[in-house]
């Protein structure tokens, strides 16, 4: 997953020129001066499960490494279809293939929509997790990466399936394939299942409804502390760190500010605003990072929590935004 800094340079010139400017010019009240802020919107009224959460971390560890195309993926592809019907949610399987450094792998998405009140035209964001483990020659379970955020996402589908429908809404969904099939990150080789779901918006004509692509990853640190990614649209960050400030979560917001490439440049790349959360500093030096060490005694089910009341905050705002007038 995710360059070194040595290889962003190259991924940035990649990226279509009108991605620099997305934030701003898409928003130009972004930066409103506290003054002029409106006042917050009421929150949420969602519960958020952490136990039930780190369960759900437990049980992805438990199936083992889940690198694409493999068994015990689709075990967990299985599982997580379940838990969505059980939520009251459809999942919807988006399988497809793709030519990868090692040949042909066969690839599939899960997602489940919760519909607005206003029905199909209303705005549709999305939240997206990655489910995939990174193959490597030794046994790598994955409990941060992407076991955390994949059971945050679960968690905050039945949470929000259980509130019911809102002014926007919302996909929950799964993607395959964010890891790159060589050891090192470099494209065409990563983000298989997130560029598939891009085009595949397109394909459905549903672009044009798809107003924020909201990544998480790797939120399961026991120090958790969520980055300002330099790529994630910027009006869409202060949303969500002044929600996060304003809900008590301050001291879960990382000083670190970089370039991570992640899920969200697929949505980028289409020009939709979009945002990664993520904690890239994983350990001492990131060094539990797409290691070994990556299992659940490096988190916690205190993150867990934090990570859903993240999100939580910030979507009373972000919808509020999204319903204005233009
Ligand atoms: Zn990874």
């Amino acid at each position: 997953m995710r360059p070194s800094r040595r290889g962003l340079a190259h991924l940035a010139l990649s990226l279509p020129a009108a991605l620099a400017g997305l934030g701003l010019s898409s928003c130009p009240d972004a930066a409103s001066t506290p003054s002029q802020a409106p006042v917050a919107p009421p929150p949420l009224d969602v519960k958020f499960d952490s136990a039930r959460a780190w369960r759900d971390l437990e049980k992805q560890v438990a199936f083992g490494p889940r690198p694409a195309g493999s068994a015990s993926l689709e075990a967990t592809r299985k599982w997580l279809e379940a838990e969505l019907k059980s939520a009251g949610l459809e999942p919807v399987r988006e399988p497809f293939k793709a030519t990868t450094p090692t040949g042909e792998v066969e690839f599939s998405n899960v997602y489940a929509d919760l519909a607005a009140k206003g029905g199909a035209e209303a705005p549709l964001v999305l939240l997206i997790s990655h489910f995939d483990t990174k193959r490597f020659d030794f046994p790598f379970v994955g409990a941060n990466d992407a076991g955390s955020s994949t059971a945050v996402l679960l968690e905050l589908a039945r949470g929000l399936a259980a509130v019911g429908p809102r002014d926007v809404a919302y996909r929950f969904l799964f993607v395959d394939g964010e890891e790159a099939v060589r050891a090192q990150w470099q494209d065409p080789d990563n983000r298989y299942g997130s560029k598939h779901h891009a085009a595949q918006l397109k394909v459905r004509n549903e672009r044009a409804r798809v107003k924020a692509a909201i990544v998480i990853d790797m939120v399961g640190d026991k120090d958790l502390k969520i980055e300002r990614d330099d790529y994630s649209t910027a009006w869409l960050y202060e949303l969500f760190a002044s929600s996060a400030r304003s809900a008590g979560l301050e001291k879960h917001l990382s000083q670190r500010r970089e370039p991570i490439a992640d899920d969200h440049l697929s949505f980028l790349e289409i020009g939709i605003p979009s945002l990664d959360l993520i904690d890239f500093d994983y350990g001492p030096q990131n060094s539990f990072w797409h290691t070994h060490q990556d299992t659940l005694d490096k988190c916690s089910e205190a993150s867990l929590g934090v990570a859903g009341k993240f999100v939580l905050a910030g979507l009373p705002a972000l919808e509020r935004r999204l319903a204005a007038p233009k």
